[in-house]
């Protein structure tokens, strides 16, 4: 049906009534140099899901009707029919442009020819000039152009669209570029708005949908502008470095490190970029709060940053910086690890056992036995932590062992006798 986009994408519900959308903003995803990356990981949003936001369930947002290339039942002219409403201004409600892949530099293409298309010059509004003929594909970046400034916001979403990314490294033909850089410092939305910024290779999906959905109460008037940075990036989502939320932060404070990815150490000797990347994806996880590179093993390559790839290339190798820092962890991290050892072991130990000297554990590596040095160092450490305060180590010292403590012992029961366990028979502690 001619202006209609397939009735699961427009949702089953009339969502919410708001003051702007009046229960319906309608979402136009544009695919440039594109691996599709970033509608894959968009799918696979789940706070909140895709889902949600066409399905018109979430309170105080309008309903999105989704029109995007791959995911619409419809094709030709029934698709792209909507966009031509939207860019001669007849489509009746707000829109929101999203664009994918970097922008090609193909606006000098005259009459034919082009890096990324949808539908064909017979589409394209009578209102705008156009140099195509009817018959020739309509290229993307003239939906761009025709459709950023009426929409109430544009996204772009991935590395791609934000600041080029791989179409638009070193040698590339296309002269790809990002959103921002097409369309220029001066673009501003139909609500104020500049380029918002989502970048990531692939984006984490619950980025554009949590931003997405931020967005949309802005617009409604129910929630103010959410804080972007100087880049136009969601502050909240990537103000902070991957170093600082990593798994293996820890490791690097103590000068650990990993010599192959999967390794569970930190990573920057094999060329991890994250103590000066922005990006949330160790917080947030790839899909669904689960995954993300660090968590799996690998080593940040810097792919939410401005210039990626070739700013953070060749991958094979640790960031120059790392040397002095990796390097300073590892004098620094060295001693302090040795330090934190000696507290662990005094603080694996109940008060009980120190008294009785022994461990009742059966497990071959629970030493109940302190070794002087073990007792010297605990001793200073008590001294140090209870100073000025209740000296709870000395009053551990003079609790009294409580009477029924080992109780088999007690009662006579041999454990060291033969008892059969599947046919063989448990060894006694001494042997373990
Ligand atoms: Fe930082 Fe990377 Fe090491 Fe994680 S793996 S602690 S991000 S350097």
């Amino acid at each position: 049906m001619a202006g209609q986009t397939t009735p699961w994408l427009q949702g089953a519900s009339g969502g919410s009534r708001g003051a702007y959308s009046d229960g319906v903003v309608h979402v136009f995803w544009l695919a440039g140099m594109s691996c599709d990356g970033c509608s894959v990981s968009t799918l696979g949003a789940s706070n909140p899901s895709v889902e949600d936001l066409v399905m018109g369930g979430i309170p105080a947002l309008p309903r999105v009707v989704l029109h995007h290339p791959m995911l619409a039942e419809n094709a030709g002219r029934d698709f792209v029919e909507p966009f031509r409403q939207a860019a001669e201004g007849t489509l009746g409600a707000p829109y929101v442009v999203v664009v994918e892949g970097s922008i090609p530099d193909d606006q000098t293409f005259e009459r034919a020819g082009h890096f990324a298309a949808l539908g064909a010059g017979a589409d394209w509004p009578s209102s705008l000039p156009s140099s195509r003929a009817a018959d020739q594909p309509l290229r993307v970046t003239d939906w761009i152009w025709a459709l950023a400034p009426g929409a109430a916001a544009s996204v772009a979403i991935g590395t791609c669209a934000t600041w080029g990314g791989i179409p638009a490294a070193a040698g590339n033909i296309t002269g790809s570029m990002g959103l921002m850089d097409y369309l220029g410092i001066g673009y501003r939305s139909a609500r104020g708005i500049p380029v918002i910024n989502l970048p990531g290779c692939a984006p984490v999906g619950d980025n554009f949908t949590e931003a997405l959905s931020q967005v949309l109460q802005y617009l409604e008037g129910v929630a103010p502008l959410p804080e972007f940075d100087e880049l136009g990036r969601p502050a909240w989502m990537f103000e902070e470095t991957v170093h600082r939320h990593c798994p293996k932060a820890g490791y690097y404070e103590e000068g650990v490190f990993a010599e192959e990815p999967g390794d569970s150490q930190c990573l920057v000797e094999i060329g991890c970029w994250g103590p000066v990347v922005q990006c949330n994806i160790v917080e947030r996880g790839a899909i669904n709060h689960m995954g993300g590179c660090m968590v799996a093993g690998g080593a940040c390559i810097g792919c939410t940053m401005p210039g990626f790839p070739d700013k953070y290339s060749p991958f094979y190798k640790s960031p120059p910086g790392s040397a002095i820092s990796g390097g300073v962890s590892k004098i620094y991290g060295g001693g302090i690890r040795r330090l934190r050892r000696m507290s662990m072991k005094t603080g694996n130990r109940e008060p009980m056992w120190d008294n009785a000297d022994s461990i009742p554990s059966a497990w071959g590596i629970a030493r109940g036995k302190r070794d002087p040095l073990d007792k010297a160092s605990a001793f200073f450490y008590k001294k140090l932590q209870y100073r000025g305060s209740v000296h709870h180590g000395k009053r551990n010292k003079k609790q009294p062992l409580p009477a029924s403590r080992d109780i088999l012992r007690q009662k006579g029961v041999d454990l060291d006798g033969s008892v059969d366990v599947l046919g063989e028979r448990v060894k006694p502690r001494e042997e373990v």
